[in-house]
């Protein structure tokens, strides 16, 4: 039987692929044609338009959103035995960064339809110990915050967002990460604005956002910026045994320019969002609800659900049936029980967690970058329709 592919191998549609455009090549060039490569006036820069673009007064430039998340929990002075409340379905990084701060992590089952934290199931796993609440608003879409806030007010327990698919989102008039006491944002190279590497932290107190900066950088009192410049030697001194945390100029120049084109990227994303959603519908697939009135989601993956007894084809199978038309899928997430470290470490058990088991059993991405054409759009419903027809 002859069957071509959808697309031809060389046009593979890779998922997730970054737009970066030629402010950003430009601005890259010039860091390395200025002799400033590490943290300097760029990522100063960065973090003011970051900042300015959230409403807040304090944001702190790092390496990764793993690093912003570390730092917070770091801020926030957990002990061993401190639990800190999170999601079953996110990446592995939201739960590394609790148990790299010394706390324990306590996983929490998700709400089938947002597929964020269900405050109920927080509310739950609560116990004296328990000191924070770390949710992911998951694919772009705000979680629940009210209850999460009242959860927290309620019970003195700080409030930490994972905002690593959330730049744009926001709830009843508030915007993601800035509602708790921290909010961690994500700049990898899939990510909504990258710097292929990178992250951001806000913090709602001056005193965090001070610590946080220093932590970064070795725990050294002045950042080297200042301690290079034309104002003459400056001693540092190292107040604390800090990490290397920190984000160069070369990151922050794609930056500055990717955060510039923050709107733009978005409206081709919730373009290309609501069309799947049209096109998709009917075929058995589990979509993605809509957007909450009085919320804005970030539009950053576009998630269907593979129920093989709806759609006659496993999730794996249709993974592989998909990259066969060569069109780039992603999986977000496994649930995080069922990774044998977490298992063997915490004895999770994925059946403690049955929504988060059945979504990260069932789930597929699409590609969902702004820089896709409509024929690459309708590429992608083709290739859907041409697997589920099988
Ligand atoms: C990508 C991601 C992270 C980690 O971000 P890095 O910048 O790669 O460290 C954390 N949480 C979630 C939900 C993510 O998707």
């Amino acid at each position: 039987m002859t069957d071509s592919p959808i697309r031809p191998p060389d046009r593979f549609l890779v998922f997730g692929a970054p737009t970066m455009g030629e402010e950003e090549i430009a601005e890259v060039v010039a860091s390395m044609r200025s002799g400033w490569l590490g943290s300097g006036p760029k990522v100063a820069r960065f973090e003011s338009d970051f900042a300015a673009y959230k409403g807040v007064e304090y944001a702190v430039a790092v390496s990764s959103c793993t690093a912003a998340l570390h730092l917070s929990m770091l801020a926030l002075g957990l002990r061993p035995g401190d639990e800190v409340v999170t999601t079953a379905l996110t990446f592995a990084a939201t739960v590394n960064a609790v148990i790299h701060a010394g706390a324990t992590p306590v996983l929490a089952d998700v709400d089938p339809e947002t597929m964020n934290v269900d405050p109920a199931a927080v509310r739950a796993a609560l116990t004296e110990r328990t000191k924070a609440i770390l949710p992911v608003h998951f694919a772009g879409r705000p979680c629940a915050m009210d209850e999460l806030q009242a959860l927290a007010a309620d019970h003195g327990l700080a409030l930490i967002e994972d905002c690593a698919h959330a730049i744009e989102s926001e709830y009843r008039g508030r915007k993601t990460g800035t509602m708790g006491d921290f909010g961690c944002f994500s700049f990898y190279a899939t990510k909504n604005v990258t710097t292929g590497e990178g992250g951001m932290v806000l913090a709602r107190r001056e005193t965090d956002a001070a610590r946080i900066k220093v932590l970064a950088l070795h725990g050294m009192s002045k950042d080297a910026w200042r301690r290079f410049s034309d104002e003459g030697y400056k001693h540092y001194l190292v107040t604390e045994c800090g990490y290397k945390y920190n984000m160069m100029d070369i990151q922050a120049a794609m930056g500055i320019h990717q955060l510039a084109r923050v709107e733009e990227s978005w409206r081709r994303r919730q373009q290309i969002w609501t069309r799947y959603r049209e096109e998709l519908a009917g075929l058995g697939l589990g979509l993605p609800a809509e957007p909450e009135p009085g919320t804005r989601h970030a539009y950053h993956l576009f998630t269907v659900l593979v129920d093989e007894q709806l759609c006659g084809i496993s999730r794996d199978d249709f993974l592989a049936a998909m990259t066969a038309e060569n069109i780039g899928v992603g999986v977000h997430y496994l649930a995080i029980p069922e990774h044998p470290y977490y298992r063997e470490t915490f004895a999770w058990r994925p059946q403690d967690y049955p929504q988060a088991t059945r979504i990260g059993r069932q789930t597929v991405s699409l590609p969902l970058s702004p820089g896709l054409s409509e024929a690459d759009v309708d590429d992608v419903v083709a290739a859907v329709r041409k697997v589920l027809q099988r």
